[in-house]
């Protein structure tokens, strides 16, 4: 598991084949996508992590859907297959 600290670390890691977990803080929501899903966004990331300064959320990206749900308890998207 890699968190995501960086936006050219996060446009490198959604080039890839592996799954990126969104936790957003304030709707204690955890969300598992595939790295190709739409909801996987850079402005999105950049708002929430850089501008934010991860108050808001932070993104990890797994290699598989099961690791971000053993490790980070996140509920699959339901773009994320399996
Ligand atoms: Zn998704």
């Amino acid at each position: 598991m890699i968190k995501i600290n960086s936006l050219p670390e996060f446009e490198e890691l959604k080039a890839s084949s592996g799954f990126i977990t969104i936790v957003d803080t304030p709707t204690k929501s955890v969300k598992v996508h595939a790295a190709s899903c739409p909801h996987v966004n850079s402005a999105h990331y950049a708002k929430k992590v850089i501008d934010g300064k991860e108050k808001n959320g932070r993104y990890y990206w797994t290699e598989t859907v099961h690791e971000a749900i053993s490790e980070l308890h996140a509920e699959p998207c339901s773009y994320a297959g399996r």
